[in-house]
């Protein structure tokens, strides 16, 4: 079929519109464009009759970003999930969409792109975690948590760093291929500061040796990585992976960075005149000058933050912002309720006053996001456990119930958890 007429189909394999390509095939439910086709006919020379396929072409296996994807659309679909921090969605989407071109990149290509590896740096319940698996949902890539402290140098006790790998491996069900193009983020890297505050004499356990490992994974190695994860043992049969295009993005809260920013942007003012001084505005917000040197001065090895080209820093989160936490993103805790509350025929309203009142709480107990559910949950306890069993069909959750229920001494609860 030509392309003009069928100028609103799409490829069901790479979502090219009919108009954008040279020739769209349908076949009743779905449609192939001609790229398409090409990259099959090369998947099965590869595949079945064991050649080689081109240079210049990648395969269907290889996962590709529909063409009309661009990193704002990135960006829009992170709004939905995530609140502020626009910074990092943007950084975060232009990390991702990068990633994808270098990794169709053909293979003959001169110049070969490198890595975007990405550190989020920001205290914990600033949202680090939701961007990084937000955005793998909606890449559709398999997507890994790991926690940087858990692992320790090859020869002590602990995991090897290889076992990233393994939560990769099984989020796909052990497809090599899958994994290899998957998304993984590492929390708490800042723990693997080498500051002189180890108080072990015999070992570094959990600092420059396990920095070490992470960049040879980081940098694009083969790994042989145990299936089921902990240390590696003679007996067990290893799967051989490739990191070279696996997208890594770390996190840390990088505690007391603030310090060496400040102290590296006030010195080199000097000389300079007082419009390089940082007014008080500045002074609260000093985590977004933050530059690779700094993640240097706090103990991470050069050539880690080397491979790491883009830091980007998470703003806190004020009242405004937790507020909007409660009620917008699509899957917002207070819509969770409500939705939970309807399955049973009840529908529950929450009186605006009482979100004011928890994010304020959250805010001033220091909180933060995490803290939101926590603080819900002790206040729909009572009602989710009564409310079933009553024949009411409509409950307003008001300021007098939240303020009986969140009492000063429960937020100290909260707060010391
Ligand atoms: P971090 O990784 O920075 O410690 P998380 O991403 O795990 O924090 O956040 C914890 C929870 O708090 C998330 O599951 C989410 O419900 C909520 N949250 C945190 N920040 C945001 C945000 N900016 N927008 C929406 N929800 C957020």
């Amino acid at each position: 079929m030509s392309k003009k007429n069928n100028t609103v189909l799409e490829c069901s394999f790479c979502g090219k519109k009919a108009t954008e390509a040279a020739m769209m095939i349908g076949g009743g439910l779905s449609n192939i464009c001609d790229e398409c086709v090409e990259r099959a006919h090369e998947m099965v020379i590869q595949e079945v009759k064991g050649g080689r396929p081109s240079l210049g072409k990648s395969v269907l296996s290889v996962p590709s970003l529909p063409k009309e994807v661009k990193p704002k659309d990135i960006k829009l679909y992170l709004d939905q999930y995530v609140i502020g921090q626009d910074d990092a969605k943007k950084s975060l989407a232009v990390a991702v969409y990068n990633h994808f071109k270098r990794i169709s990149q053909p293979l003959n290509d001169e110049i070969e792109i490198e890595k975007s590896n990405l550190v989020m740096i920001g205290q914990t319940g600033t949202g680090k975690t939701l961007l990084a698996r937000t955005v793998a949902k909606y890449l559709n890539l398999p997507f890994a948590i790991v926690d940087a402290t858990v692992f320790t140098e090859a020869g002590y006790v602990g995991e090897d760093v290889e076992s990233i790998l393994t939560r990769l491996l099984q989020v796909c069900d052990y497809n090599v291929e899958q994994a290899e193009h998957g998304i993984v983020y590492i929390d708490e890297v800042d723990k693997l500061g080498r500051r002189g505050d180890n108080p072990s004499i015999t070992k570094d356990v959990s600092g420059e040796g396990v920095q070490q490992s992470l960049l040879k994974l980081l940098e694009g190695t083969e790994v042989l990585v145990p299936p089921h994860g902990g240390r590696k043992h003679p007996e067990q049969k290893l799967i051989k992976v490739n990191t070279k295009n696996i997208l890594f993005i770390c996190g840390g809260a990088f505690d007391g960075i603030e310090r060496i920013i400040s102290s590296r942007v006030q010195s080199r003012s000097i000389g300079y005149g007082s419009q390089d001084e940082l007014n008080e505005e500045d002074k609260k917000n000093v985590l977004q000058f933050i530059n690779q040197n700094d993640l240097k001065k706090f103990g991470l090895i050069p050539e880690l933050v080397g491979r790491m080209p883009v830091v980007v820093a998470l703003d806190q989160l004020d009242i405004p912002a937790l507020r909007m936490i409660l009620t917008e993103p699509k899957n917002a805790i207070i819509k969770q309720y409500k939705r939970l509350f309807a399955l049973e025929g009840i529908e529950l309203t929450v009186a605006e006053d009482v979100l004011d009142f928890i994010a304020e709480q959250a805010f001033e107990n220091k909180l933060g996001a995490r803290g939101l559910r926590s603080m819900c949950e002790l206040l729909m306890a009572d009602l989710m456990y009564e409310l079933p069993s009553g024949d009411v069909a409509a409950f307003t959750l008001t300021m007098d119930y939240a303020a009986n229920k969140l009492t000063g001494k429960i937020l100290k609860k909260l707060k010391a958890a």
